[in-house]
């Protein structure tokens, strides 16, 4: 129904291990024409992750330099590491028309928010926090000290879910993909973001 011409940013967030990448990896499957913004980061590489696919492992002094070249669209440092969005790429894909998907926490989600009013924001939880611990557990691409860390940041973010625009529970990961697609669709139908048709009809 969109006359407009750009994409959706969609901010995707949700503490670590709620399946965030797993919902999104889902979702692309069936929506090939969406974009996802590559993170830059300054973490180092779990196994299985490809420089330039998952995120673009950059050192601090190169993260520092895309800071002050206003290279990121926002930024944060999470557990002692940057992490950031590059602009560049995300304007080219809106501009062609493609929805973009950032992947991001909370705090970077709110500077998207402040920046572009029209972003969507989805939060994903898991089922319970007994899950939550059990997939991060289960995942084992982080030591118990980083685990302890990465619970105790969820329980901060979660408080953060109600600023966001919709929850997504992730139980089951097809359906969840499927909600997803449903939460997108239905936003696009917003008057705010339906700016260029509403006007066509107010011309005399
Ligand atoms: P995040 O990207 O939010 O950090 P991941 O996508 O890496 O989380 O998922 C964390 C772990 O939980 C992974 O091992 C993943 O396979 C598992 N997982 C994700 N979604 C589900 C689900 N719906 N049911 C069971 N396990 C899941
Ligand atoms: P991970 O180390 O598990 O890949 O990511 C840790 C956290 O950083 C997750 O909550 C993830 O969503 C978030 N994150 C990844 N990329 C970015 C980014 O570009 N900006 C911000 N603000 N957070 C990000």
């Amino acid at each position: 129904m969109r006359k407009n011409n750009r994409g959706a940013l969609i901010v995707f967030s949700g503490p670590s291990g709620s399946g965030k990448g797993t919902v999104l990896g889902e979702y692309f499957k069936s929506h090939p024409e969406a974009a996802f913004s590559v993170s830059a980061t300054t973490r180092k590489p779990r196994p299985g992750e490809i420089d330039g696919t998952s995120y673009h492992f950059v050192s601090r002094e190169r993260f520092e330099e895309m800071i002050r070249e206003g290279e990121v669209l926002e930024y944060t440092q999470y557990n002692g590491n940057y992490y950031g969005s590059p602009a560049g790429p995300i304007r080219k894909e809106l501009e062609a028309g493609r929805d973009v998907v950032l992947e991001i926490e909370v705090d970077g989600a709110m500077q998207v928010r402040e920046r572009f009013p029209e972003a969507l924001l989805i939060f994903v939880l898991p089922p319970s926090f007994g899950e939550l611990e059990r997939r991060l557990t289960g995942r084992g691409t982080e030591t118990p000290e980083e685990i302890a860390g990465r619970l105790a940041a969820a329980r901060r973010e979660l408080r953060q879910a109600h600023r966001y625009d919709y929850l997504l529970i992730n139980d089951q990961v097809e359906e969840a993909a499927a909600r997803l697609g449903e939460i997108i669709r239905a936003a696009k139908c917003t008057p705010a973001r339906n700016e260029l048709l509403l006007q066509e009809f107010s011309e005399e």
